[in-house]
């Protein structure tokens, strides 16, 4: 078994030293052919729009999106959760998403005052809140009948599940202020999803 992070922007590392300390080891993702050898991919923080060209342009657009629609398990968080999403408000004209699990976001949702913040998070089957920091986080506007919210903020969801597809509008990678690392998300991931 092994996981892919895409490594095209953004805070892919932490992804990959999060799954290392798991004892599952991880490799980053740039070329279609790297695809290949992976069962499961993780796409990380960083700035949707960009990262969209950045996968349009190097063709990975394209088999990424293939090997999601024939199931590959996926963890996206913060611009990951946007790109595997269905839809994207606010985004860039030319943005696309992957459509592998049935979310409308909208980028930079919580708005300039308040657009990074961290927050004690209840999230259904932890015994205990989650330190979970918010980076400019987009805003799940809509989910399918399909999608199950696993934690929300202000009402609105922030952790979601449909099928093999997890994804979070926070950073669960990044330590927590603390310094400590709490590697909850991505286990269950590769306990419930994978
Ligand atoms: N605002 C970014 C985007 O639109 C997401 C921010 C993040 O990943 N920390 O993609």
């Amino acid at each position: 078994m092994s996981i892919g992070v895409l490594a095209l922007q953004g805070a892919f590392r932490r992804h990959v030293e999060a799954f290392d300390a798991l004892g599952q080891p991880a490799v980053e993702v740039r070329r279609p052919r790297e695809l290949d050898d992976v069962d499961a991919l993780a796409i990380p923080g960083g700035e949707s729009g960009t990262m969209s060209m950045l996968l349009e342009r190097g063709g990975l657009f394209e088999p990424i999106a293939e090997r999601l629609a024939a199931g590959m398990p996926a963890l996206g968080t913060c611009a990951g959760m946007i790109l595997l999403g269905t839809e994207v408000l606010d985004g860039r004209t030319d943005q696309r998403c992957f459509g592998a699990i049935d979310i409308t976001t909208r980028r930079n949702g919580y708005g300039r005052q308040i657009d990074s913040f961290d927050t004690a998070l209840d999230i259904e089957g932890l015994d205990s809140p989650f330190d979970a920091s918010f980076i400019r986080a987009p805003i799940v506007e809509r989910v399918g009948d399909d999608v199950t919210v696993l934690a929300r903020v202000d009402d609105r969801p922030v952790l979601c599940t449909s099928g093999p597809v997890m994804v979070a509008a926070f950073h669960p990678e990044l330590p927590t202020p603390d310094g400590t690392s709490d590697l909850r998300i991505h286990r269950r991931f590769l306990e419930e999803v994978l």
